[in-house]
């Protein structure tokens, strides 16, 4: 699978509920860099998906704890949400559907889909 690279954090809590924010070790591409021997640097991307794709954005450093506040506030607000609507077998297949997307998240979180990226 390949995973769609988008430029700007998301502006809708939709795209937000169905995401996460994810830490990869990244190369940056210049070559006397510590990361060409090995010591990848740390940057963290926000996984959701658009249009049924999976897209990873970018997160700055400036951005990463705000923005982490703001998926997590959105979260719980959906938990709240459904939870309080559903049915015991929705609430079952909702369960499992999170757990897969969140499967799905981390394998490409950890760069199982994509292999190694430039910044
Ligand atoms: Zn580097």
């Amino acid at each position: 699978m390949k995973t769609k690279k988008t430029k700007t954090l998301p502006k809708t809590t939709r795209e937000i509920d169905n995401g996460g924010v994810y830490k990869q070790s990244v190369k940056c591409g210049k070559k006397n860099c510590k990361c060409a021997r090995g010591e990848k640097h740390v940057a963290y991307y926000f996984f959701t998906r658009r249009n049924g794709k999976l897209t990873k954005t970018y997160v700055r450093k400036a951005e990463l704890e705000a923005f982490t506040e703001l998926v997590t506030e959105s979260k719980n607000r959906k938990k709240e949400y459904c939870v309080e609507r559903m049915t015991d077998a929705q609430l079952i297949r909702n369960m499992n559907r999170l757990a897969r997307e969140r499967d799905l998240f981390i394998k490409a979180a950890r760069g199982i889909y994509e292999g190694e990226f430039e910044i």
